[in-house]
């Protein structure tokens, strides 16, 4: 059986927390989009770890990981991260990297920074990884597939060659930086291909055999639903699509496989970068308190350090991204942050220019939305060590029930901290 460990909001819903956590009872990890962009801070046994690209299973020795063929692979960040994980103690893990997966070269990376610069103040704030020239070169048909480092030396050379025309009329006339060189990038994928070699498979054939011998598979994916290209904030969105669905694509599996979609919910919002935001809180010293307070993460983005937003509960934003996950239960995460609030504001509509609005709009309505808060009382105190349901206080089960109710998702684990056990399960 598939089930999808996806975000119901911006990203950093604690996605990785739930993934380890899930992993205990899976048998693969399937990360099925995105690169290197966004990153999952795990803590466990083995200490406190910050992953861009290998699931969130690595710490879990009796399954394997899986970076399906949807994903941007970054390869020298790949094996920087598996020798950073095994230099610390975690066991070797068996890794498998799809042979239909295409890599991140290291001319998207300068694209993407060339072309931040030249954007200046007007930046869709990329996290500067490749993400969007990779994906436009994919899209374009110039991308490397991993099968492709087998080709013979004249069929890829004559590809650079054409590569290298292409952007070098970019690099020449638009960034007026220096030229990219054909030979180094027949060396770097050289160097890839030394490199990857020994991970590469047919995933989706090997998950189909997998399924078919009842294996547990759990798709793991990055961002959330309001990054999506297609659902989300653009064009402040990520290039891969953040949904559930797209990980039938992007692990290159059927989609009637994926039989459980759980929703990872924070109790509060926050966002990395640019793009709308309605339930943001716009007094500084208030977003500092929440974004301290913000579990150990510190609320600043695992992977580019850049202080989140911080913003109230949003449900028109939340249903909308449980809805479009297709979520069939919600893991609501961080809530033992909220302890120190006599009050906390719940942002239960939005004020738009063609009225009140309970569904999430598209992007041009939600530019001059406000938000429409409701104020449930806070519990004050720490509710961190909590196991059973009906031991938390009563006002943060009524907040709990609260957004379940709107949220028409059944909440089914209710996480209360970092670590792997800190987690309440719910029937
Ligand atoms: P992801 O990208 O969705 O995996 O999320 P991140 O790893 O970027 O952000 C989640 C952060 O919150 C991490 O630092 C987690 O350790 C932390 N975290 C996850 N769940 C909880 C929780 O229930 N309480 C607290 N205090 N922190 C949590």
């Amino acid at each position: 059986m598939v089930r999808a460990v996806v975000g119901a909001n911006w990203g950093d819903e604690g996605k990785g927390k739930i993934t380890d956590m899930l992993a205990g009872q899976a048998d693969i990890i399937v990360r099925f989009q995105g690169g290197a962009n966004a990153g999952h801070t795990i803590i466990n046994d083995y200490g406190r770890f910050a992953l861009h690209t290998l699931p969130s299973g690595v710490f879990r020795d009796h399954t394997t990981s899986v970076i399906g063929n949807g994903v941007a692979l970054n390869i020298p960040i790949l094996i920087s991260e598996i020798e950073g994980i095994t230099s610390r103690g975690v066991p070797k893990p068996h890794i498998l990297v799809s042979d239909r997966a295409q890599m991140v070269m290291s001319y998207h990376i300068l694209l993407d920074e060339y072309e931040e610069e030249r954007l200046g103040g007007k930046s869709f704030g990329s996290t500067k990884s490749g993400i969007a020239p990779f994906y436009s070169d994919k899209f374009a048909k110039i991308g490397f597939q991993v099968s492709e480092l087998n080709d013979d030396e004249a069929s890829l050379r004559e590809k650079i060659k054409n590569i290298c025309e292409r952007k070098n009329v970019l690099m020449e006339s638009l960034y007026h930086k220096p030229l990219l060189n054909e030979d180094d990038i027949y060396a770097e994928l050289m160097d890839y291909k030394e490199k990857i070699s020994p991970y590469v498979t047919d995933v989706s054939s090997y998950l189909r055999e997998a399924l078919k011998s009842g294996k547990e598979v759990l798709l793991e994916g990055q961002l959330g639903t309001l990054k999506d290209p297609d659902h989300g904030i653009y064009p402040m969105v990520t290039s891969s699509s953040t949904l559930a669905g797209y990980g039938a694509i992007g692990a290159g599996i059927p989609p009637y496989e994926i039989k459980d979609v759980i929703a990872v919910c924070k109790a509060y919002s926050s966002a990395v970068g640019a793009g709308e935001f309605v339930s943001e809180i716009l007094d500084e010293n208030e977003a500092e308190e929440l974004r301290k307070r913000g579990g150990d993460s510190g609320e600043y983005g695992a992977t580019t350090g850049r202080p989140r937003r911080m913003g109230w509960f949003d449900i028109p934003a939340s249903r909308y991204g449980c809805l479009l996950q297709g979520a069939t239960q919600v893991a609501f995460t961080v809530l033992d942050v909220l302890g120190y609030l006599d009050e906390i504001p719940v942002c239960v509509a939005y004020e738009t220019t063609e009225g009140i609005v309970t569904d999430f709009p598209t992007t041009s309505l939600l530019k001059n939305a406000k938000p429409v808060y409701e104020k449930l009382p806070g519990w004050k105190c720490d509710i961190r060590g909590i196991r059973k349901y009906e031991e938390l206080p009563e006002n943060c089960r009524k907040y709990i029930e609260f957004i379940e109710e709107r949220l028409q998702v059944p909440i089914t684990m209710v996480s209360n901290g970092p670590g792997r056990e800190d987690i309440i399960y719910r029937k």
